[in-house]
C-alpha cells in the first residue's frame, strides 16, 4: 500500500457521498486553503466503534460556529455518514480525520458567499506510539510559540489556523532529536503540547491546567473521568512550568496518542509511572464498553443553544 494519503483504496463521506479515495478531490482556490478557516477532528475506530463520536461531531459543530459558520449537516447526520464510511471501509480499528470548510465560490479574506463542505476519511491506523515510546515515555522540550489568549484566537476551536504554531514547534522538536514540545500560554503558565493535554502527578494528586484558551480534550475528559472512579483527587488549575520539576510523572492524552507517558522534559527525567500505566490499562478498557459512541464525560460538548434553534 502507498503511504501517501491521496493514493490508497477506500472510500471518503464527501459532501453526502461516499466517494474513491483518489476522487476526493476539491479546488486550489478554496477558502479553508488560503485563510485557514477549516475545522476537523481527530476520532479512533476500536472494535468497529468510534469513541465519543457524539462528543467529536459536536465539537466539530461548534468550531464552525466559532468561526461564524454552520455545517450543513446536523450532528446525527455526521454521526451517521461516519459510521457508514468506517462500514465502507470495512476497519475494526483506525483513525478519522472529519474536516469541513469553506468552499471556492469566491476568494476573499471575508467568507462570506462560500458554500461549507464536509469529508469524512477514516483510515487504518493504530496507535502513533512505539512500543519505546509508551514504556519509557517521550523526550519533549519547551516551546517558544505560546498559545493565544482568547483576545487574540478562538483557541477552544479545533480550526486549521491554529495549528500554525503547532505545527512549527512540533518540527523544531523534532529536527532537536525530541518527539514533542510543551507550549506555555499566554500568561506564561503550562498548556499543553502541540497536539494532546498534558497531566502532571504532584503530591499523588493529578494536576492539568485549565484549558482557558485551548483544546479542552475529549480524551482529557475521559482521564479525569477514570482517576475520580480510582478516587484519585484531580485538580483543574493554572501550572507554572517550574512546577514540572516536583512532578513525580508526567503525561500526555489525546485521541490519535491516547495516553502517553513523558520521559523526559529537556533531560529532567520522570518514570512511566504507576498512575500513568494504571490510567493507560483503564483507558484500553473504557474505548472497548458498547456505549463508547456516547458523550460521556464530555457532556460541555452537548449542543450549544444555536444548535436548537
Ligand atoms: N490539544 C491539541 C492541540 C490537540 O490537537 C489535541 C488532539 N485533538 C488535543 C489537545 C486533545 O484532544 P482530544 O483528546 O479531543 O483528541
Amino acid at each position: 500500500m502507498s503511504l501517501s494519503m491521496d493514493d490508497r483504496d477506500g472510500f471518503i463521506w464527501l459532501d453526502g457521498k461516499l466517494v474513491p479515495w483518489r476522487d476526493s478531490r476539491r479546488h486550489v482556490l478554496s477558502h479553508a486553503l488560503h485563510y485557514g478557516s477549516a475545522v476537523f477532528e481527530g476520532e479512533r475506530i476500536y472494535e468497529g466503534r468510534v469513541f465519543r463520536l457524539a462528543a467529536h461531531s459536536a465539537r466539530l459543530i461548534n468550531s464552525a460556529r466559532l468561526l461564524d459558520y454552520e455545517i450543513p449537516w446536523s450532528r446525527e447526520q455526521i454521526e451517521e455518514a461516519t459510521r457508514a464510511v468506517v462500514k465502507a471501509n470495512g476497519l475494526p480499528f483506525g483513525y478519522i480525520r472529519p474536516i469541513a470548510w469553506r468552499g471556492s465560490e469566491v476568494l476573499g479574506v471575508s467568507g462570506i458567499g462560500t458554500t461549507v463542505h464536509l469529508a469524512i476519511a477514516p483510515w487504518a491506523q493504530e496507535g502513533r506510539l512505539s512500543v519505546q515510546a509508551r514504556d519509557g515515555g517521550i523526550n519533549v522540550t519547551m516551546a517558544r510559540y505560546r498559545r493565544p489568549s482568547a483576545d487574540f484566537a478562538p483557541g477552544q476551536a479545533k480550526v486549521a489556523g491554529l495549528y500554525v504554531i503547532c505545527g512549527i514547534e512540533k518540527d523544531r522538536a523534532l529536527k532537536a532529536g525530541f518527539d514533542d514540545a510543551l507550549m506555555l500560554d499566554w500568561k506564561g503558565d503550562l498548556s499543553e503540547s502541540t497536539g494532546a493535554n498534558i497531566f502532571l502527578v504532584i503530591d499523588g494528586t493529578l494536576v492539568t491546567p485549565k484549558p482557558e484558551n485551548f483544546l479542552d480534550g475529549i480524551t482529557r475528559r475521559a482521564v479525569m473521568g477514570l482517576a475520580r472512579e480510582r478516587g484519585w483527587p484531580v485538580k483543574e488549575r493554572a501550572v507554572k512550568p517550574q512546577e514540572l520539576a516536583r512532578a513525580s510523572e508526567v503525561f500526555l492524552c489525546a485521541t490519535a496518542a491516547e495516553i502517553v507517558p513523558v520521559g523526559s522534559v529537556d533531560g529532567h527525567h520522570y518514570q512511566a509511572g504507576p498512575v500513568a500505566r494504571t490510567l493507560m490499562a483503564d483507558f484500553q478498557k473504557l474505548v472497548r464498553k458498547p456505549d463508547c459512541e456516547s458523550f460521556g464525560e464530555s457532556t460541555h460538548l452537548a449542543p450549544s443553544p444555536r444548535a436548537a434553534a
